[in-house]
C-alpha cells in the first residue's frame, strides 16, 4: 500500500514523472541530453520569472544555500541573515562554518520578516555584501513579503545583494524574481517542483555574477563560474543526475501546461481550504502570516505531537511533518504544495481530527 506524503519535501510525484525515470538513461555529453538540460533551464526561468542565467546543482536545497555563500562572499565580508525559523538559522550556520560572522535579525517563530526591523538593521550595519531571506519558512509555515523586503534592501543599501531561499516556495507560491529585484533565488527539486530530491537551482543576476567573479571563499564543486561556462555547450561541468533531470523536465512540462499563475492559485485555494478545516476542528494556526505551501497547526496543550505523527504514519500510512527544533512535538505541518491533492489533505485532516479526542483508542 502506498504512503500519502503530506510532507514539505519530498512531495508526491505525478505519474508521468515516475514514468520517465523508468526510461533508458542518457549519457550527459550527448545532444539528446543537451536538449533536455536546456529545456529544464528555460522552463526554470519561466517558473522563476527571470531572464537571469540559471545554474543547476546536483545537491539538495541546502547545497544551493551553501553555493550562494561560497560564490558571493569573501573572508571578512559582512552579511545579514533575516531569520524567520529553522531555515534562516541554516544560512547563519553555513556562514559561520566558513568563518563569517553574519548580522542576525531574528523574528519570533511564526512571524514574517518585518520590513521596518530590517530597515533599522540595514541602517545600523553599513557595508553589507548581501542579505538573506526565506521566501516561505517551512519550519513555521510563514510567507515573507519579499517584494517589500527586497525594496527596503535596495533603498537603504543599494550595493547589497538580495539572496532568497525559495526552496519550498518556488512553483507553489507567487515569486517574481526580476520584478522584485531578487539577485539570487535558490530552490530544490523535491517540493513545489514535483520532482524527486537531488537537484537544486540558482537564478543569478548580473550584479551577483559580478560578485561571484571576485568572491574569495574556497569553492570547487559548487563553483557557479564553472557551471556558467558549460551552459553554451548545454552541459554541466561534472556528471549530472541525468535521471532526475528527465524527471524535472517532465514536471516542468506539467507546470507549463497548467500555467504558473494557475499553480499559485490552486495552491492558495487548497491552503485556504486546509486553514478553514483546521479552524473547524477548533485548532489554531502557528503562523501569523501563513504561507500557501503548508499549514502549521498548534496541537492542544498536553498532546504528544511526536507520538501523534508516529501513530498516523504507522496506522494510516500518512506522512505528516512535526515541529523542528524547539517546536518538536508541539505543532504538525500539513503540506499542500506540488502534486499534493485535496483528497490527500482530507485524509490527513481526518487522521488528525480522529486523534484529537482523548478517548481515541
Ligand atoms: C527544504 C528546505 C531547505 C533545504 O532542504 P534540503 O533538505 O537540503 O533540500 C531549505 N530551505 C527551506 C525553506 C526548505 O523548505
Amino acid at each position: 500500500m502506498n504512503y500519502i506524503l503530506l510532507t514539505p519535501g519530498p512531495t508526491p510525484l505525478p505519474p508521468s514523472v515516475y514514468k520517465v525515470m523508468g526510461e533508458q538513461i542518457l549519457h550527459h555529453r550527448t545532444a539528446e541530453f543537451g536538449v533536455q538540460f536546456q529545456f529544464v533551464l528555460d522552463e526554470m526561468r519561466y517558473v522563476y520569472r527571470t531572464k537571469n542565467d540559471v545554474v543547476m546543482l546536483t545537491t539538495s536545497g541546502t547545497g544551493a544555500m551553501e553555493s550562494a555563500v561560497v560564490n558571493l562572499l569573501s573572508p571578512g565580508d559582512k552579511a545579514l541573515v533575516h531569520q524567520t525559523g529553522a531555515f534562516g538559522e541554516r544560512f547563519t550556520k553555513i556562514m559561520k562554518a566558513y568563518g563569517l560572522s553574519p548580522v542576525v535579525v531574528d523574528e519570533v517563530w511564526g512571524n514574517a520578516a518585518d520590513p521596518e526591523k530590517l530597515r533599522e538593521a540595514l541602517k545600523k550595519n553599513p557595508g553589507l555584501k548581501l542579505v538573506t531571506f526565506q521566501h516561505t519558512d517551512t519550519s513555521t509555515g510563514v510567507v515573507n513579503d519579499l517584494k517589500a523586503l527586497s525594496a527596503v534592501v535596495h533603498e537603504v543599501q543599494p550595493d547589497a545583494l538580495v539572496v532568497v531561499d525559495s526552496i519550498s516556495g518556488l512553483g507553489a507560491e507567487e515569486l517574481e524574481t526580476d520584478a522584485w529585484g531578487i539577485d539570487v533565488a535558490l530552490t530544490g527539486s523535491q517540493k513545489g517542483l514535483m520532482a524527486p530530491p537531488g537537484l537544486a537551482f540558482a537564478a543569478v543576476s548580473e550584479r551577483a555574477w559580478k560578485a561571484c567573479e571576485t568572491a574569495a571563499l574556497p569553492r570547487f564543486y559548487l563553483d557557479w563560474r564553472t557551471m556558467r561556462r558549460s551552459l553554451p555547450k548545454k552541459e554541466t561541468p561534472y556528471t549530472p543526475a541525468v535521471t532526475l533531470v528527465a524527471a524535472q523536465a517532465e514536471a516542468l512540462r506539467l507546470i507549463r501546461e497548467e500555467g504558473i499563475e494557475n499553480v499559485w492559485k490552486r495552491t492558495a485555494e487548497l491552503a485556504a481550504y486546509t486553514r478553514a478545516a483546521v479552524a473547524k476542528m477548533g485548532l489554531t494556526l502557528f503562523a501569523k502570516d501563513p504561507a500557501d505551501i503548508l499549514t502549521a497547526v498548534n496541537l492542544p496543550a498536553g498532546m504528544d505531537g511526536k507520538k501523534l505523527i508516529k501513530d498516523i504514519l504507522r496506522e494510516e500510512r500518512i506522512s505528516i511533518a512535526g515541529g523542528q527544533l524547539h517546536l518538536e512535538g508541539k505543532i504538525v505541518r500539513i503540506a499542500h504544495m506540488g502534486w499534493i491533492k485535496k483528497a490527500d489533505v482530507d485524509a490527513g485532516l481526518k487522521a488528525l481530527s480522529s486523534r484529537l479526542q482523548p478517548t481515541h483508542a
